[in-house]
């Protein structure tokens, strides 16, 4: 790794060359299963020929022409998404981030719009909606933010999946416009809230007039086995965060929100250079082509339910993995404790993983895979898995009754 890179990250000694489909190969021609997808980026895999097309015509076309003019590919990506999601309107910008920061200024315009200069918006703790400012202001991880200081202000903070915390802030907060949550939280650790208290936020929300405002840009584009994983439920929200499957891996995010939230913003109230542009509205369009045209959207639970099988059998037994949970292809193995070096044992078992919260192996597969490769990133991860385990502490685990 270069010198000349700002040290953001504790990279693995490992660099990608080239990919296809759920399949990453190194500079050593090594193999990689990829069950992470970019950090569920890459839906459709690595080198999908309809992106690949999609690229590469637009690119011998058009690149850029900024929002001072009609895009007609970003108002066809507008038409589809809003389309499939059941929104009214879509702003893009570059990445998820930036899709947050669309509606953190959404839900204060709303407030100011309603005469609150104060407008506060209710945030969980243990999410994750970005590193910008304001997005790491709103998330709920101390080690995101320190260093930061002073954060952004105007976030209320609740413990996740609390419907009675969310209802004290409703008796005691008059500031309050909005509520910022992930349906699932991803980098929390796969926290899947029970489905109940999904509903009682959007009954709240409508009851004090806050915006119900989901950060789906992990769990979107079809990962849980639906577009958005509110789909799960018979209800929309107001606003919507998406972004890393939109366009699997050509930088997008978009911004969609339904009703009067969808008619806050006027010109002069937010924009982006680079956001809409054509070249990631092509990839983003054929990104929605392939998922329906595939039926990925289905495939993705069955597959999920399919790999949350062969893990709780291959984990059957052993000690030391407290729970094996999913939505589709958003599937986390939660251990007891921390398991030193486990990525890297991922790594050399030939499959791509993360952990989130010290303690949770994150998959996020692409959704393209095969029923085998989807058996493949079982056998791979419980190997790897069950040999970090042994070495870390040789007594206690391997597979016993
Ligand atoms: C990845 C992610 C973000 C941030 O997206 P960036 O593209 O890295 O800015 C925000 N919220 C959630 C839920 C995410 O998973």
């Amino acid at each position: 790794m270069s010198e000349h890179l700002m040290n953001t990250y504790a990279r693995l000694p490992i660099a990608f060359e080239r990919g296809e489909g759920a399949w990453l190969y190194d500079s050593n021609g090594k193999a990689y299963l990829d069950a992470l997808s970019g950090i569920g980026v890459c839906g459709l895999g690595h080198a999908h020929p309809a992106v690949t097309k999609a690229i590469t015509d637009q690119a011998g076309k058009l690149l850029h022409t900024s929002n001072l003019y009609g895009i007609a590919l970003q108002a066809a990506l507008a038409n589809e998404l809003t389309r499939v999601a059941g929104m009214d309107r879509a702003f893009f910008g570059n990445s998820g981030a930036e899709a947050v920061e669309a509606a953190i200024k959404l839900a204060r315009l709303y407030g100011h719009r309603r005469n609150n200069p104060q407008p506060a918006i209710i945030v969980a703790e243990h999410s994750f909606h970005g590193r910008t400012l304001a997005t790491l202001s709103a998330t709920g991880n101390r080690r995101v933010q320190a260093g930061f200081e002073p954060l952004v202000q105007g976030f209320i903070r609740v413990p996740y999946n609390d419907i009675d915390a969310l209802h004290t802030v409703a008796r005691n907060s008059p500031h309050a416009v909005a509520v910022l949550i992930e349906p699932i939280q991803g980098e929390g650790g796969i926290q899947i809230p029970d489905p109940a208290y999904l509903d009682a936020v959007r009954k709240l929300c409508a009851a004090n007039e806050w915006l119900l405002m989901l950060d789906e840009i992990q769990t979107g584009m079809g990962r849980t086995g639906r577009w958005f994983a509110h789909q799960h439920h018979d209800w929309y929200p107001d606003v919507m965060a998406v972004a890393k499957g939109l366009a699997n891996g050509v930088p997008i995010g978009a911004c969609l929100a339904r009703g009067a939230a969808a008619e806050l913003f006027q010109p002069g109230n937010h924009g982006s250079t680079f956001g809409g542009n054509p070249l990631a509205c092509a990839a983003a369009l054929a990104v929605i082509r392939t998922i329906e045209q595939e039926k990925l959207i289905e495939r993705a639970g069955v597959l999920g339910a399919r790999i949350v099988a062969g893990l709780k059998n291959a984990f059957a037994g052993v000690e030391g993995i407290v729970d094996i949970r999913g939505r589709g292809l958003m599937i986390g193995i939660e251990t007891a404790k921390p398991i030193p070096a486990l990525t890297s044992a991922g790594l050399q078992h030939g499959v791509l993983f993360s952990v989130q919260a010290e303690k949770v192996v994150r998959l996020l597969p692409p959704l393209v895979i095969s029923d085998s490769e989807a058996d493949e990133i079982v056998y791979r991860v419980a190997t790897a898995l069950i040999a970090a385990m042994s070495s870390a502490e040789p007594q206690a685990a391997g597979a016993r009754r």
